[in-house]
């Protein structure tokens, strides 16, 4: 630490990304990112912008993607705010809305961000335990004085709670406010978008890095009240005006309007996570079904952390969790069928062996 660094951020907790060796090549299963590459209109999009966009400032406004967006789901552009990625998104929540000492909540499993976020702007944050069945609790978050955070469906577990719920939580309070990220929820669930309308005190978040095949463009956004959207394009005109590059821009209006290759490769992802998951079961795994782009399990006979350890040496990264009541449990991204396959088989091989050792 600098001199200079200042000490409020002694303590603060930095997040720490999914791993990303070098030393070899790696089936990457362990970021929920994506086996397919973009819809080739955003590659289209972005070449033939790209010689005269690096001569000039992107539009600060981003208003080529913020109407793609709000066409797709029925809001004009002034409800729709977008950044460099979700996390930045939830990053200008942050900054308009929160102060230090002020009290939210979201679950003790769930996106690691928030904990970075809440101590990195010192909230006063409560972590609300699942249940046992690893499922969030809803009255803890209808009965509480506290702003609300919470990815639906929940990320590791991969569970949903239904819209409904949702709406009780936010229905509670118009003075609450409720940020529900919603990064996962293309792979088959509802949005809460809709309630939007009815509600200003909701925000809705999603992404370009899993459904649309873009973690690398980094491309977030919100819905929202237009007087909340206004509030946090004015932090952002005071922290970063041109927070999206001009090819993130026309690529991400490219990639919404591209509805065709959006739906076939989710219906590609479900096919695959459900042939996994399946086959998973048949093996004897234990299998917690989620409606996202991954699958989180344990293994009956080996521990979790054995099989991240041979799945690695083996050239394969997935995602293990130290947290205690998720110890047991990998989370695996779903790839192509073939690549799922081959995690299949490595995984009877792993099995296989440590039954051997034992004997
Ligand atoms: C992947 C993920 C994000 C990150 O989104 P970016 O747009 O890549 O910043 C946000 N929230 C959840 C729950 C995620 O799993």
């Amino acid at each position: 630490m600098s001199y200079f660094f200042l000490d409020e951020y002694e303590h603060m907790e930095s997040y720490v990304p999914g791993e990303m060796p070098k030393d070899r090549e790696y089936l990457k299963l362990n970021a929920n990112e994506s086996s397919y590459p973009p819809s080739p209109k955003v590659l289209e999009a972005m070449n033939s912008t790209e010689v005269k966009s690096m001569a000039h400032y992107s539009d600060p406004h981003c208003m080529e993607l913020r109407k793609a967006i709000g066409e797709e789901y029925g809001f004009p552009a002034e409800q729709v705010f977008v950044g460099n990625g979700a996390d930045e998104v939830l990053g200008f929540c942050m900054m308009s809305f929160f102060k230090p000492g002020m009290k939210v909540c979201f679950p003790d499993i769930t996106y690691d961000f928030y904990r970075t976020y809440a101590t990195t702007y010192r909230l006063n944050f409560v972590q609300f335990p699942l249940k046992k069945d690893l499922s969030i609790d809803v009255e803890d978050y209808v009965h509480t004085d506290r702003d609300v955070i919470l990815a639906n469906p929940n990320n590791p577990t991969g569970k949903a709670i239904p819209v409904s719920d949702i709406e009780r939580i936010v229905a509670q309070d118009p003075k609450r406010m409720v940020i529900i990220d919603e990064a996962y929820v293309d792979y088959g669930n509802e949005s809460c978008v809709d309630l939007v309308r009815k509600y200003s005190n909701l925000v809705v978040i999603q992404t370009f890095s899993k459904s649309r095949n873009m973690p690398g463009a980094r491309i977030g956004f919100a819905i929202s009240s237009a007087d909340i959207i206004s509030d946090m394009n004015k932090i952002k005109f005071a922290f970063n005006p041109f927070n999206m590059s001009t090819l993130a821009i026309v690529g991400g209006a490219a990639a919404i309007q591209d509805k065709d290759y959006f739906h076939r490769c989710i219906n590609e992802v479900e096919r695959v996570r459900e042939m996994f998951e399946d086959a998973l079961e048949d093996m004897g795994f234990g299998v917690i079904r989620t409606t996202t782009n991954f699958a989180f399990f344990h293994c009956p006979d080996v521990p979790a952390k054995v099989l991240c350890r041979e799945l690695k040496k083996s050239g394969i990264l997935v995602r293990h969790y130290s947290d205690q009541r998720i110890n047991e449990y990998l989370r695996i991204t779903i790839g192509t069928e073939e690549e799922m396959k081959q995690v299949l088989l490595k995984l009877g091989e792993i099995r296989e062996k440590q039954y051997d050792r034992a004997c």
